[in-house]
């Protein structure tokens, strides 16, 4: 569960978060779209705090993530984040991409968190290229590594800040794929996207961000079929 109270975040005197206040349960689906620079990635690296707040209060699985006297690497075990970029590290292989972050943070043997690796790559159709280097895999597949990297974790949070926007078109749906068997098997999730079909299909909710201010949020049915704010308004008919 997410709580965010009055969030705001300045670059110098720019700024970005002008004060969002936002919930998330556990389990749930929320999608944050919104036109360029209005902040959405802003706030997503506000959540684990890639990311110092200006203002406000952030608490994820009651972690203050706000206070700094906490142990945010702690709180960063919790939560998945999976980029535009992938970020693998190229000289390793698929499987050993997985395995690093529980075996380097000691939550797992080595032995253990191949099994884990090994679950994970065939959940997100790549048992068969465990022992891929990253330059011999598509975009898609290298996301999906991406995506079972951070599951690896054992998150009960994943991030994702437009995930499928650096793939050709043909490997958009694949990712998108692996997305919605998360959000079926319950994984709280936040994400950004410009995947309107995305958000419209899998979505609790859906938050339209502009200009560092949530404007409307709501079921994708009203937020796409009967949004209230002109701005919401204006923004889908331009992306839809
Ligand atoms: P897009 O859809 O293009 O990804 P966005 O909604 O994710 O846009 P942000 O990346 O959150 O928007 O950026 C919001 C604003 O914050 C922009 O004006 C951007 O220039 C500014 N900004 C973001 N990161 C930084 C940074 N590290 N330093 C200074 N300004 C930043
Ligand atoms: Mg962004």
């Amino acid at each position: 569960k997410i709580r965010v109270r009055g969030l705001k975040k300045s670059f110098g005197d720019n700024e970005v978060l002008k004060g969002i206040d936002v919930e998330i349960q556990s389990g749930e689906v929320v999608c944050v779209i919104g036109p360029s620079g209005s902040g959405k990635s802003t706030f997503l690296r506000c959540l684990n705090r890639l990311e110092d707040i200006t203002g406000g209060s952030v608490v994820v699985d009651n972690f203050d993530v706000s206070d700094k006297k906490i142990d945010i690497d702690r709180v960063r075990q919790h939560i998945g984040m999976v980029f535009q970029h992938f970020n693998l590290f190229p000289h390793m292989t698929a499987i050993e991409n997985v395995m690093l972050g529980p075996v380097q943070t000691k939550r797992a043997t080595k032995e253990e968190a191949r099994a884990t690796a090994v679950r994970l790559l065939d959940q997100v159709g790549l048992a068969e290229k465990a022992d891929a280097k990253p330059a011999s895999l598509s975009g898609g597949q290298k996301q999906r590594v991406a995506i079972a990297r951070a599951l690896a974790m054992n998150p009960d949070i994943m991030l994702f800040d437009e995930a499928t926007s650096a793939l050709d078109p043909e490997m958009v749906g694949e990712v998108l794929q692996v997305l919605r068997d998360l959000a079926k098997g319950g994984m709280t999730m936040v994400v950004v996207t410009h995947e309107m079909g995305f958000a419209r299909e899998v979505a609790d909710r859906v938050i339209f961000m502009a200009d560092g201010y949530v404007v409307e949020e709501g079921t994708p049915e009203q937020i796409f079929g009967s949004p209230r704010e002109a701005r919401t308004q204006d923004f889908l008919n331009k992306v839809l």
